[in-house]
Order: C-alpha cells, then sequence, then structure tokens
C-alpha cells in the first residue's frame, strides 16, 4: 500500500485469473484456453499483416469487425459493440447499466469477475444460491432489481439454461437489463442472440477467447438493441478510443470467416469433455452436465484441494475454487485427447483412486 493510493482503490479486491506459468512441459487445464490454434486464415491474416501501418491508430469504431459480426450473427450492424476482450466489454456494461438504486442479481456461483466490477463501480448486489444440481433458478429471480446477470452456460458450473426459461425471465423483467454471458455457448448450448431480437432488454456477451482460439488478441464483443449499443458506446469512448488494435481487428474478422474451421475444432472438444466425462466417472467422480469446453467434478472420497495438488505435482494443472459449496470440486479445461489421456492416466495412479470396470 503507498500512501498516494486513493481511498477506493484500497478497499478493491481484484480478481485472480488461473495461473499462467513460465515453465514449459505443464499440461495446462486450468484456464479454459482452446487447445487448437487459431483458424488458419486468421494465423494468415495476422502474419501477413502490413505492419507499416501500425504507424497510425486503429479504426476507432472497429466497423470491420462489427460488420464481419453482424453479417455472421445475421443482425444488423448497430447492434454489435466491441471490446479489448469479453472482459472490458463487461467492465463497460457495468459502468453503463448496472449503477441503479436497487441491486444487481446474480448466482452466488457464477464468474467471480462480476462481484470484481460491483465494487469497483460500487453497485450494490444480491447473490441467488444455485439449486443442489448447481443449475440457476430463474423463479428467484422475480424481485426488484437493478439488473440480473449470469453466464450461460454458467462458470465454473458447466450446466445452461434452457432459452425458453431465459426468454421467460425477459417476459416478466421489462424494467431492467438482463445480461447473459455466453463465453461458452459455442460448446453446444443456444445462444440468446435470436431473443435479443425481439427483446430490448436483454445483453449477450460473447468472446472469441474459448470457441474461437484467441485469448491472446483479447476481442469480446456484445448483442442488443441498438439503443443498448449506444449506452455502450458512450462509456467506451468516455474511457478509451482504440480498444481493439488493428491485429486484433484483422484476426478476428479472419477466424469468422472460417466456420469450416470453428465447427471441426469446437465439435472436437464436445467430443473429448464427453470422453473425458465418462472416465471421470469410471474413477468415481461426479461431474456435472456440461455445455462447455470445461467440466466441473468432485471425487467421491478424495478432496478437491487434494487432487488439485496432487496434478500440480505430476505437472498437470486444473482449477480450483477454495469457496464453500464448490470447494470439493475441479474445474478441468479440456484439451487435445491426448492430453486429457494424459489427465486421467495420472489420476489413475492416485494412490487412494478406485478404478471401476467397464
Ligand atoms: C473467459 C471468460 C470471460 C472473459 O473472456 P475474455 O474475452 O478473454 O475477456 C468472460 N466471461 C466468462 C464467463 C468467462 O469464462
Amino acid at each position: 500500500m503507498s500512501k498516494y493510493w486513493s481511498e477506493a482503490i484500497k478497499e478493491l479486491t481484484p480478481y485472480v485469473p488461473g495461473e499462467q506459468p513460465k515453465v514449459d512441459n505443464l499440461v495446462k487445464l486450468n484456464t479454459n484456453e482452446n487447445p487448437y490454434p487459431p483458424a488458419p486464415g486468421a494465423i494468415k491474416a495476422l502474419r501477413e499483416f502490413p505492419m507499416e501501418r501500425l504507424r497510425l491508430y486503429s479504426d476507432p469504431d472497429s466497423s470491420a469487425l462489427k460488420q464481419a459480426l453482424a453479417d455472421y450473427y445475421g443482425v444488423e450492424r448497430n447492434r454489435v459493440f466491441v471490446g479489448n476482450g469479453s472482459d472490458e466489454v463487461l467492465a463497460l456494461t457495468f459502468m453503463a447499466f448496472f449503477r441503479q438504486p436497487e441491486p444487481l442479481l446474480m448466482p452466488e456461483t457464477t464468474y467471480s469477475f462480476y462481484d470484481v466490477y460491483c465494487k469497483l463501480y460500487d453497485i450494490d448486489y444480491q447473490l441467488l444460491p444455485l439449486r443442489d444440481d448447481f443449475s440457476i433458478d430463474l423463479n428467484d429471480y422475480r424481485q426488484p432489481n437493478g439488473g440480473i446477470i449470469f453466464a450461460n452456460p454458467n462458470a465454473p458450473t458447466g450446466r445452461a439454461l434452457p432459452l425458453a426459461e431465459i426468454e421467460a425471465l425477459l417476459e416478466r423483467n421489462r424494467d431492467s437489463l438482463v445480461v447473459v454471458d455466453e463465453a461458452y455457448v459455442d460448446f453446444g448450448a443456444d445462444s440468446a442472440i435470436e431473443l435479443s431480437r425481439r427483446y430490448d432488454n436483454v445483453l449477450v456477451i460473447q468472446t472469441f477467447s474459448k470457441s474461437r482460439s484467441l485469448a491472446g488478441l483479447r476481442v469480446g464483443f456484445a448483442i442488443g438493441h441498438p439503443e443498448l449499443i449506444d449506452g455502450l458506446e458512450r462509456v467506451k469512448n468516455s474511457f478509451n478510443s482504440y480498444p481493439l488494435d488493428m491485429l486484433a481487428i484483422a484476426g478476428s474478422v479472419a477466424a469468422l470467416e472460417d466456420e469450416a474451421y470453428f465447427q471441426q475444432t469446437t465439435r472436437a472438444i464436445i467430443d473429448t469433455r464427453e470422453w473425458t466425462a465418462s472416465q471421470l466417472e469410471k474413477m468415481g467422480f461426479k461431474v456435472v452436465p456440461s455445455k462447455t469446453n470445461f467440466l466441473f467434478a468432485a471425487h467421491r472420497y478424495i478432496e478437491g484441494a487434494e487432487l488439485m495438488g496432487y496434478l500440480r505435482s505430476k505437472n498437470v494443472l486444473v482449477r480450483h475454487f477454495s469457496k464453500p459449496g464448490i470447494d470439493n470440486h475441479l474445474r478441468i479445461s479440456i484439451g487435445t485427447p491426448e492430453e486429457m489421456q494424459l489427465l486421467i492416466d495420472t489420476l489413475k495412479q492416485h494412490p487412494d483412486m478406485v478404478v471401476l470396470d467397464d
């Protein structure tokens, strides 16, 4: 702490992302990165980018990317907002919409960045518990609120809500905004982008970090009613005129063009996820049904912290949250089939593991 810190920053508890170790030879299954490289076209666009252009500022409106997203999702361009990763889009969203007299409602277990933003912007919020099976019960969200946010599929649980339930929520929650964070939607859930065409009270946020293998490029976006997008633009233009650099725009536009590669890699991850889930179940894990690129699983007898430490000692990194209620669970990102085989083999060698036969 320094005497130069303002009072407000002394109170902050920043988000702690999963470890990005500097050593090689680790099987990294702790931050939900995609094990496959970005689309060949995206790599090509970045390699062949005319670097001398970097002398100039990037397009403050990121028009090429907005147009590409509008075409891809079949919406008008004025329904698209882009930012430096969906974390930035979320930060601007909280600032633009959630500073309200009534509290923001969100699940007790969800992306842990949300309450960090609440503290940053001094937003009052209320956490609503999940059901015992870790699903979100949207009936709990029938109360006066200054907004609602959840991830769908949710993180770190992996469970997805059906669109009909989200639509019912939008029907009855007309006076405040519902934000659906769809960071993992491409791994098997249904997107609320379709609902955003008919409802002006929903904002859908997605990212290129997970399903498009571009976590390092930092590109996220939001789709919703033009007046919501306008609100985000007002905040963005009061904060940073050029959140997306030229390379991020070129790479993400090219990634959107390769639909076959996108389908192939997301399919591979879904297949590997289902294989891994069945292997874990044979070892005595309870695995939450997942529509994401990770599994949330707890072993019946061996504690989560113990397993995380054991795997770490064998150079396999998984995520463990020491939060009560989920502290027995591991969040395991889906890697390549080879990486998941290694995870399973390593777990089988744990001294207390009993493996059931097929
Ligand atoms: C990974 C993740 C994000 C952040 O994605 P970036 O675009 O890389 O900032 C947002 N929300 C959830 C739920 C995530 O898991």
